[in-house]
């Protein structure tokens, strides 16, 4: 398949153009790759059922692992949701449009192929101004995983998408201002009590502030046991691997120096913080700055994929703190590394 490649410009009569075509795109059932605040996302009709089983096809996704549902307005929650709860209200109000990802029970609009066959939907409001504009020229409600091959890391940057994507889908939107850098929190609101299934830059604290008792799915910080199947059916999967083993190294950093020093080589690395690559004797990637979780969460995708095509074989990387956004880097890294993890 041809894949069209378009980037956005200062030129808007040039980008309405681009949000036209890609509408086209979307409204005869095709596949559009789109950047977000948070990673790109890659697009089909939400309501489609055919549609939105592609996506699976282009990724290599399993078939269980449900997809979340981008909006352009508030009013589209009573469309999708047969029951928008008070506190789905609230956490609208105060972080949408916003990383913030809501799974509520679904009404019979939404196809099986957009929610992995689950009674709930994930929906989703996006903040960056081209995922919008796609959402309202198109009309259509937009069902969205990250844009990258399942199992590899989320992409961050237009070439991320163009390397898994270009030839499997219709078209790709090239923008480089994704800056949260880690995919939306997800919260669960079709229960008792709220839960978050996957950290983001939206905190456990700030969800609390408006909801009070929140909790945390196990998941997220753990494997998940055989026989136990996560509510989010994403977490199970082994995911943003990159070839390269990744290894996790939890202590303090002249620590972590000894210990990479210790077993240099070539094809080792360290993803280190931002000042820290002079005392490393491998080839060293900052991941943003130590104490600044943000900035981690900016660059960690980017330099897992940067693993791969410097042919690294094993990576240590430091250990994030667990607190506020660090959970979301956490979260992540812990997956890429299969959960290896080594105290020094
Ligand atoms: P991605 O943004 O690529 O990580 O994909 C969407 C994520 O949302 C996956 O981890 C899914 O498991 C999760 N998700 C989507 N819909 C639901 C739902 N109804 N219940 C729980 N998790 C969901
Ligand atoms: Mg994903």
């Amino acid at each position: 398949m041809e894949t069209i490649i378009a980037q956005i410009t200062e030129n808007e009569e040039q980008n309405q153009k681009i949000y036209e075509q890609a509408s086209d795109i979307l409204k005869r059932g095709g596949l559009v790759a789109f950047p977000t605040e948070t990673v790109y996302g890659l697009g089909a009709d939400a309501l489609d059922e055919e549609a939105s089983a592609k996506i699976y096809a282009a990724k290599g996704r399993p078939s269980d692992n449900p997809l979340i549902v981008h909006i352009a307005d508030t009013k589209a929650l009573e469309e999708l949701s047969c029951d928008v709860t008070a506190q789905a209200k609230l956490l609208a109000e105060k972080f949408w449009p916003g990383p913030l990802t809501m799974i509520l029970k679904k009404s019979d609009c939404v196809p099986k192929s957009s929610t992995g066959g689950l009674g709930t939907v994930a929906i989703r409001m996006p903040s960056h101004p081209v995922a919008a504009q796609l959402i309202r020229t198109s009309g259509v409600y937009i069902a969205a995983p990250s844009a990258n091959i399942s199992g590899k890391p989320s992409p961050t940057r237009g070439e991320h998408v163009i390397h898994d994507m270009k030839g499997r889908i219709d078209m790709i939107i090239v923008d480089d201002t994704v800056d949260i850098g880690v995919e939306s929190t997800i919260v669960d609101l079709s229960e008792d009590v709220p839960t978050i299934l996957r950290p983001g830059y939206i905190t456990k604290e700030m969800l609390s502030e408006v909801l009070g008792e929140v909790r945390i799915d196990p998941a997220i910080m753990g494997s998940v046991k055989p026989g136990v199947v996560p509510k989010a059916p994403g977490m199970k999967y082994k995911h943003y691997a990159p070839k390269a083993h990744v290894v996790i190294l939890r202590g303090p950093f002249q620590r972590y120096a000894q210990y990479v020093n210790n077993h240099a080589g070539a094809g080792v690395a360290a993803l280190c913080y931002e000042g820290e690559e002079a005392a490393l004797h491998v080839r060293a990637l900052p991941c943003g700055r130590e104490g600044d979780p943000s900035s981690q969460a900016q660059r960690l995708f980017d330099a897992l994929r940067s693993l791969d095509a410097m042919g690294i074989h094993t990576a240590y990387a430091r250990c994030p703190e667990k607190q506020g956004v660090g959970l979301a880097v956490y979260n992540r890294l812990l997956r890429a590394a299969a959960f290896e993890m080594i105290d020094v």
